[in-house]
């Protein structure tokens, strides 16, 4: 069997979900979207089911995978229905769902569940992607609160530059936030992963933890809070191919690397549709049989390349990390120009086993 694969540790899932907890709001909506960010959202709702306030996912599809596999918490579309007939279906399933627009309060309205909706309500505090104005948001509010079928109402935004510490735009979010939310007495929902992490002035009811939860940082160095997230995903792969060359010799498409030394060079079965980036530079960090050492060459769609030249005792069979518990994944996308949510979400075709069940 093809060595790939991709570790995921629930344990550890666990731990950063108290941490968000510890940090942030009263309750935590835990955010499984994307197949909870790579990691199989089944597996990471039922790991955290016992201990979590809620779920959170993009789309009424990810909703009911989770109610199939037997999920009873609440869940949160995040944005809201993408169509009025979705309502039959979020009162079936007992969904909560983010009201971001007029045409849904329109659509909501003319609605006629058995049991009040519960909604979140949300302001568009400047990231200016989903949400009312706040010259609208009382107005929309009050509609809302007319409607006998209509709950419990929570009031949310979205931060745009809560990963970048210090840069004053949180601030401005927060307080027009607050003034435009501030005589409703609702519940309130703004915090992200980076608001959790780095924005202790942020208070809530209810926090929205994604990224971190998967023990990724979102931010581009070292930072103390951060740094006490466990990382759940390890990628690894092992050696399926060992040369020796000489000096002046190219190595893979493009000769994007080319032997300095007589090099020992090993090919790993890892590449780009495994969801592993594809230019990446020669001396992205890897660990081989658990030390650090480097990638080299271009990243092909099924394989890689690492120099063991410095790693004598390693061979056919040795493991390599690509990212996990030792590379970390934010570290790793900083070196590549992505980013931590992107490269935990496009993992693909390697098969995930789960620890710490
Ligand atoms: C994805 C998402 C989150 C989680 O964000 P992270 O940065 O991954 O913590 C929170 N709120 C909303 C509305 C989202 O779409």
């Amino acid at each position: 069997m093809r060595p790939a694969r991709a570790l995921i540790d629930l344990a550890a899932l666990r731990h950063n979900y108290r941490l968000a907890r510890e940090l942030g709001g009263r309750k935590a909506l835990a955010v499984v979207k994307a197949d909870a960010y790579g990691h199989g959202a089944v597996r990471c709702a039922r790991a955290l089911e016992p201990e979590a306030d809620g779920f959170g996912v993009a789309c009424i599809e990810e909703a009911l995978e989770l109610r199939e596999a037997g999920i009873r918490a609440p869940i949160l579309l995040l944005e809201g229905f993408f169509e009025a007939a979705e309502l039959a279906l979020i009162e079936a399933h007992d969904l909560w769902f983010v009201v971001q627009a007029h045409w849904q309060i329109d659509a909501i309205e003319r609605a006629r569940p058995a049991k009040p909706f519960t909604v979140w309500l949300k302001l568009d505090s400047g990231m200016h992607r989903l949400g009312l104005a706040a010259q609208d948001y009382r107005a929309a509010l009050h509609r809302l609160q007319a409607m006998s079928h209509v709950g419990d109402v929570v009031a949310m935004t979205h931060f745009a530059r809560a990963d970048e510490l210090g840069c004053d735009r949180t601030e401005q979010q927060l307080a027009l936030f607050n003034q435009v939310c501030a005589e409703a007495s609702l519940p309130t929902s703004l915090e992200n992963s980076p608001a959790l992490l780095g924005w202790p002035e942020v208070h809530d009811a209810w926090s929205r933890p994604g990224l971190m939860l998967y023990g990724a940082s979102p931010f581009a160095g070292a930072h103390p809070v951060a740094d006490r997230l466990r990382p759940v995903m390890t990628v690894e792969s092992g050696i399926i191919s060992v040369r020796d060359l000489g000096v002046g010799e190219p190595v893979g498409y493009g000769a994007r690397f080319v032997t300095r030394r007589p090099s020992r060079i090993g090919v790993v079965a890892m590449g780009y549709a495994d969801g592993y980036p594809q230019f990446v530079p020669n001396g992205t960090p890897v660990t081989i049989d658990g030390r650090p050492g480097d990638l080299v060459g271009r990243v092909s769609m099924d394989m890689l390349t690492v120099d063991l030249t410095d790693h004598p005792a390693a061979g056919l069979g040795s493991r390599i990390e690509l990212w996990g518990a030792q590379v970390r994944v934010h570290d790793l996308a900083a070196r590549c120009e992505t980013s931590a949510y992107q490269l935990l979400c496009a993992l693909k075709r390697v098969p995930r086993s789960y620890v710490g069940e």
